[in-house]
């Protein structure tokens, strides 16, 4: 039985027990949520014997902190994405458009299951296994793997410590059961001080620079958001000479710690000269919290309560205006 609405864990494990091939894909621009997730459930699946491919859409290679993950062996260029495939599975994607190129891979699939923990999601699959209360996307596939009596070993306690150390931001944003989740993946034996470092520890001297230009420039608009305030920055092309996405990443996390600004934004100019747009909101739980979910979603982004983000096609100015106007 296939529901869109929602799907039981039960109904995912006999679709994924029974498949003959897979695809599992990844969002666009991956983090180590979607990479974490889709090599470990291909892992899985590898060991049963069921012929598998993970891909994403773009950029052209994976990020270079994600290099050690186990299963990289398993991940294609979206090329060599069979078109047709007996079960596809979407990991840590909202909708189908984060997945880019590749959503044309839907149509081709005999069932498409949606592994996610976004509060936007559209639920695009046949079966949507969707927990927005989740903290992680490996959260939730965990404990799809825990139903599944699969045994978590070190290879795949990489793969989701990778997606938790990083979703939560450094275990800042937990909840119960987060910490109990980390016991398990570490007593595994997993090295967490160096996949932690590698992940979110790790720039080259160029980023210094970077960041002096571009925070330099930065922006408090004290009056937006009915006097709570929106601070933003910009990273132009010209600002990011040969950074990786990791350095370009990582600016949100400085400028959302403003104190005089509830909301925080950056503006990332993509090779194409569109807007990739980060948006992050305090969640203090002090305070009556702005849902930036619902403001990407206004603009055709998407998201979590406290980080979303969109990409528009529209000029810098335009953007921001219109940015301004949803935040009220
Ligand atoms: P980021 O600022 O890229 O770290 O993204 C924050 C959150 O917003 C993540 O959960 C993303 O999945 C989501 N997000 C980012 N960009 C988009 C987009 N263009 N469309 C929908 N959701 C997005
Ligand atoms: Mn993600
Ligand atoms: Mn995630």
């Amino acid at each position: 039985m296939s529901d869109r609405a929602g799907a039981s864990t039960t109904e995912v494990l006999e679709t994924l027990s029974a498949a003959t091939s897979v695809t599992v894909l990844c969002h666009v621009h991956p983090d180590a949520d979607t990479i974490g997730s889709g090599l470990a459930l291909a892992l899985v699946l590898e060991r049963r014997g069921v012929p598998v491919q993970v891909s994403f859409a773009e950029p052209g290679a994976l990020p270079e902190s994600m290099s050690t993950l186990p299963g990289t062996h398993l991940l294609v260029t979206p090329d060599q994405v069979r078109e047709e495939v007996d079960v596809l599975v979407t990991v840590d994607c909202g909708s189908a458009g984060r997945l880019g190129g590749l959503a044309s891979r839907l149509a081709g699939a005999g069932t498409s299951i949606v592994i996610d923990h976004h509060r936007s999601n559209t639920r695009y699959g046949d079966l949507n296994l969707v927990d927005d209360a989740a903290e992680a996307t490996v959260a939730v596939l965990t404990r799809l793997f825990d139903e599944w009596g699969v045994e978590i070993d070190r290879e795949l306690a990489y793969c989701l410590y990778a997606g938790l150390v990083t979703d939560t931001g450094s275990f800042r944003w937990v909840r119960p059961g987060t910490h109990l989740l980390a016991e398990r993946l570490l007593d595994t034996g997993i090295d967490s001080a160096d996949i932690a470092r590698r992940l979110l520890d790790t720039h080259p001297f160029g980023w210094l620079p970077m960041l002096s230009a571009v925070l330099g420039s930065a922006t408090l608009v004290q009056e937006a958001v009915g006097g709570r305030g929106l601070v933003y920055a910009v990273i132009r092309r010209s600002d990011v000479g040969g950074l990786r996405s990791e350095e370009i990443e990582s600016v949100i996390d400085i400028v959302r710690t403003t104190a005089e600004a509830d909301v925080a934004a950056v503006f990332k100019e993509t090779v194409s000269g569109a807007w990739s747009v980060s948006l992050r909101s305090k969640t203090d739980p002090s305070l009556p919290g702005i849902d930036v979910s619902v403001v990407a979603g206004q603009l055709g982004g998407g998201g979590h309560r406290a980080a979303a983000g969109l990409t528009s096609t529209k000029p810098l100015d335009d953007l921001i205006a219109d940015l301004l106007a949803a935040l009220g």
